[in-house]
């Protein structure tokens, strides 16, 4: 509770706080329902279709003023754990008479994921959440999921962030996602926003997302060509909830609702960020046993090797090197590996 008293005395101070303050309508979230002053939790019911059906935990906060309405997501990837465990401590100390606006908490998008021990894929379909959006009523289990948070997230949202971490089986170092599309200057400047206040000094810029509403594909882009500010933010690593990330969780969600007057306290935001323009996903080029030589944050020249793949035997049968001079964003931690998966991601500042 100590990280919220001054936003109380701010509250109290301001006038923030009184007895006749309910001027917002209830919000409504699935089966989550919470008046002014309210915080309440529940799921949203995705119902069984072509396959079976799942739930989706969510928190829904209403404060007392009215304010903008925030999502956080956690969970789009089961076992990216950090986040899931940060918007627990989220829930625990906001209190609604303290906030300003609505906070939609989604505690574990992809619950199949997450309870199957799944990376990437959804142990039901096979399919990644965040490559489906903005889904289909109609779908298997990760579209009808997808389709449930941007009608019932998404859509009631005024900014969005959906919390990754390194997956399952990644080693990372923290970063954020910005996307400008070059479609709204005010969406993508507050996005930009986004990213400096949730504290991240290293931000990767994509400005090859899909533009097509239809075929939105990740969380976040759903919620930018939708004209509402988003990021995605990488905190965490190798399905394990590190005390350090489960903190720049929670305080990434605090520094967001104060940035966005949700609650009192000083506004802080990155002041020196490094932009990442250049970025690359390196894929493996076979199936074998992944053994990394490189950590995240490390440095790299063009050409240094990132890795090696053996057979099963120990034989090495391919080396990745670094496509250009860069920082190590991510890495993958764990031996088993398969062709065209993901070994690991490199980024500069420059062309
Ligand atoms: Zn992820």
């Amino acid at each position: 509770m100590t990280i919220l008293r001054p936003a109380l005395i701010w509250a109290l101070t301001s006038g923030l706080v009184s007895s006749t303050a309910a001027s917002q309508a209830t919000i409504t979230v699935g089966g989550v329902a919470a008046k002014p002053g309210e915080a309440r939790s529940g799921f949203i019911v995705v119902a069984a279709g072509v396959d079976a059906g799942t739930e989706i935990p969510v928190t829904v906060i209403n404060g007392t003023k009215p304010g903008p309405v925030l999502a956080l997501i956690a969970g789009t990837h089961g076992s990216e754990v950090a986040p899931i465990i940060g918007l627990q401590r989220v829930r625990s100390r906001i209190v609604p008479t303290d906030l300003r606006g609505r906070l939609i908490l989604v505690h574990v998008a992809n619950l199949p994921s997450f309870l199957g021990r799944t990376v990437y894929y959804s142990p039901v379909d096979g399919k990644n959440l965040n490559r489906v959006y903005p889904g289909k009523v109609d779908g298997t289990v990760s579209e009808r999921i997808a389709h449930a948070i941007t009608t019932e997230v998404i859509d009631q949202a005024d900014y969005v962030v959906d919390m990754h971490a390194g997956d399952g089986n990644e080693a990372l170092r923290p970063y954020s996602y910005w996307s400008p599309l070059g479609l709204d200057a005010r969406t993508d400047s507050v996005a930009r926003e986004l990213a400096l206040a949730f504290g991240h000094d290293h931000v990767v810029v994509d400005t090859d997302r899909p533009k097509d509403l239809a075929r939105s594909l990740y969380t976040q882009n759903t919620a930018q060509l939708r004209k509402k500010p988003s990021i995605t933010t990488e905190t965490g690593a190798l399905g394990l909830p590190i005390e350090s990330m489960v903190q720049r969780n929670y305080e990434g969600a605090i520094r967001l609702l104060r940035y966005l007057g949700m609650l009192g306290g000083p506004r802080e935001m990155v002041t020196a960020p490094t932009y990442l323009v250049k970025t690359e996903v390196l894929r493996s080029p076979e199936t074998g046993v992944w053994h990394a030589r490189v950590e995240p944050g490390h440095t790299v020249a063009q050409n240094a090797v990132i890795g090696v793949l053996t057979d099963y035997f120990g034989t090495v049968i391919a080396e990745i090197k670094a496509p250009f001079a860069g920082e190590v964003l991510y890495v993958v931690g764990t031996p088993a590996m398969s062709k065209g998966e993901p070994v690991g991601m490199v980024g500069a500042t420059g062309q």
